[in-house]
């Protein structure tokens, strides 16, 4: 048995910044409250939580004052900044740069097509705070679209814009742009009146194909993740494809041994919230296995 982790997973650049942050102010202070799930992934909150990382939500931000909050990779939508203005709290902004790009588009895009009378649509994740902070730029005036039915809600004889959470899925994409455009077509919106911006992540869409590559190279891929992880449910479905042996696991204790053959060659990947110490963790204990 053989096992190899793969060279491209781990955190992205969004999600390595934002907890260098954290572990910098750790280190010099010893607290620091941080808005929401820093990253979707427990075994890295547990070992920030231990460093003194406090998870607060929106309720207990409002009743903070004269402290600092560190605002995670996804970002927040405006009136985060307006209670950290009027509360005196200083907000050590982590949004990753590709969110903060996106976010200003939109609050830009809105006013526009606010002018035309059109609608901005947003294909993502409701309750995902990415999304949150992306509809928050438009006074939560956008039309979210998270499943086939969300697409009745738009009114396809007026201009549309859309854009994407940032982790989706590029083909389901694809898919929502093409069914936008048939419908306007019918509609006699036009196609002229549709505007559709690729907003998806590079490190996500980037990554898929990378991560076929692996994984056609192995007989068992365990992927690892936390269920919590947008990007990580995509890319173990990307594995499940090319490989049907991919077992996605939170960490060591969700191994089992019936999984592995004596001369099986085993890979190890995960999401962009997977820390490098996690799978390394993994790869120790597959090792432990085959010796005993
Ligand atoms: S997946 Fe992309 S957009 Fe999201 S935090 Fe990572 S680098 Fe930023």
């Amino acid at each position: 048995m053989s096992v190899e982790i793969d060279p491209h997973a781990g955190f992205c650049f969004g999600v390595r910044k934002a907890v260098q942050f954290a572990e910098q102010i750790l280190s010099a202070e010893g607290t620091l409250y941080c808005l929401g799930d820093l990253v979707h992934n427990e075994e890295e909150l547990h070992r920030l939580t231990s460093l003194g990382l406090k998870t607060i939500d929106h309720r207990q931000f409002e009743e903070l004052r004269n402290c600092k909050v560190l605002i995670r990779a996804h970002g927040e939508p405006p009136e985060t900044y307006e209670t950290a203005r009027r509360n005196n709290i200083e907000l050590i902004d982590a949004t990753c740069p590709v969110v903060l790009k996106l976010q200003e588009k939109i609050r830009k895009s809105y006013g526009e097509i606010r002018e035309e009378e059109g609608q901005l649509v947003i294909f993502g994740k409701k309750d995902h705070a990415e999304v949150q902070g992306l509809d928050g730029q438009t006074g939560y005036q956008a039309i979210v679209i998270e499943k086939p039915e969300d697409l009745n809600k738009i009114d396809y004889s007026r201009p549309v814009q859309l854009y994407a959470q940032t982790t989706m899925n590029g083909d389901e994409y694809k898919a929502v742009v093409n069914e936008i455009s048939v419908r306007m077509e019918k509609a006699g919106g036009g196609t002229e009146a549709f505007r559709c911006t690729q907003s998806i992540c590079q490190q996500v869409s980037g990554r898929i194909s990378k991560l076929r590559e692996f994984c056609r190279r192995f007989d068992v891929v365990l992927f690892v993740s936390s269920p919590k992880s947008s990007n990580g449910r995509i890319l173990y479905e990307e594995c499940r494809r090319v490989r049907e042996e991919s077992y996605f696991i939170e960490g060591p204790d969700d191994i089992q041994n019936s999984w592995f053959r004596p001369d099986s060659r085993v890979g190890i990947t995960g999401a962009t919230s997977t820390p490098a110490w996690l799978m390394e963790k993994v790869a120790r204990q597959v090792k432990e296995r085959m010796k005993g």
